[in-house]
């Protein structure tokens, strides 16, 4: 019996060594130590041995025992740091790979156009405002002195929801808006950016299109004070070298009205194909807020005066960037997109 246990250990301890995974030191704990192991059945057969043997033989046969079980636990250890170092190296950051670069998006054109015009109102002391983009015909047309029977409703083909609720076809309505809150405060001093919409589709209509409305209402504002502001306007979204001109016009909510032009930004005046041989390219729409739209929303007329002004966002960023096709701004194809 002595000789069968010096045999098992030599055999577990060699196999112990040898193992090189978990589950083979699981294995061979379970075949030597187990329950019904090899070891195990030895310390049960003592009963059979003489009994001045038995003292002796379980000596042995628990010296083994612990010797293998340290053995066992020492193998453990070893090949568990072992895996842990494996598994760290595999998960080491190679500081030498080259990175993945991350695409970053940029602001649509006419984004970047409002931005810019809020940017350059806000330097001079507007602020902004909004308004509904479904609108009651009273905003949309009557408080801007554009009755029910108004010729000059016909300019403008309306999206309709029934006899009084439309899709608002100018920024203008937020003029009013803001005066009836204000109102009889002064001054008034705001810039409304936003969708308007109209019954409109071709190269250079979209049923859905941008505006920026613009209200200065104070005492003693003047038409002066209006050039002055669309002047350094101007300059400030297509350079310092641009030129305006105000020509004469017709709108039913100013009185005096006007269009605005600035030199062109392509021939700087000579005359080229974008300004139709003309030097001049057309903005937008102005004038003195006419005297009946500020008695409507609660002024004074007597007493205070405004100027107010409308232009297409479309319009200025086609300009300012020389694009032909309004629609290209609502594609969404990137090859366009990703010029700006
Ligand atoms: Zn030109």
């Amino acid at each position: 019996m002595e000789a069968k246990l010096e045999r098992i250990a030599l055999e577990a301890r060699e196999a112990l060594l040898r193992a090189t995974s978990l589950e083979e030191l699981e294995e061979l704990r379970v075949r030597y130590l187990g329950k019904k192991g090899e070891l195990t059945q030895i310390l049960r057969g003592m009963g059979s041995l003489a009994p001045h043997e038995r003292p002796r033989v379980g000596q042995l046969a628990n010296k083994v025992r612990q010797d293998l079980e340290d053995l066992l636990k020492a193998r453990t250890e070893e090949l568990k740091s072992r895996l842990k170092e494996e598994m760290l190296e595999a998960e080491r950051i190679d500081i030498t790979l080259p990175g993945t670069a991350l695409l970053t998006g940029r602001k649509h054109p006419l984004t970047a156009v409002v931005e810019r015009i809020e940017e350059i109102f806000l330097g001079l002391g507007f602020a902004i405002a909004e308004g509904p983009e479904v609108e009651l015909d009273y905003y949309n047309f009557e408080a801007l002195n554009l009755p029910k029977d108004h010729p000059a409703r016909d300019m403008q083909d309306s999206f309709f929801f029934g006899p009084d609720v439309l899709l608002r076809t100018h920024t203008s309505p937020v003029q009013v808006r803001v005066m009836e809150r204000t109102a009889p405060e002064v001054p008034v001093k705001i810039i409304a950016p936003g969708k308007v919409y109209r019954r409109d589709d071709d190269a250079t209509h979209s049923p859905m299109f941008h505006q920026v409305e613009g209200l200065m209402v104070d005492r003693r504002v003047t038409f002066g004070d209006l050039k002055g502001v669309l002047e350094v306007f101007a300059r400030e979204m297509f350079g310092p070298q641009t030129r305006t001109r105000f020509r004469p016009s017709y709108f039913p909510f100013t009185e005096p009205s006007a269009e605005v032009d600035i030199s062109c930004v392509i021939c700087q005046g000579e005359g080229c194909r974008v300004c139709g041989m003309s030097g001049w390219l057309e903005i937008l729409g102005c004038g003195m807020v006419h005297p009946r739209v500020l008695e409507m929303s609660g002024y004074n007329s007597e007493e205070v005066t405004g100027f107010a002004f409308g232009m297409g966002v479309e319009r200025i960023a086609m300009l300012k960037y020389g694009i032909d096709d309004l629609r290209l701004f609502f594609e969404n194809d990137l090859r366009f997109l990703a010029q700006f």
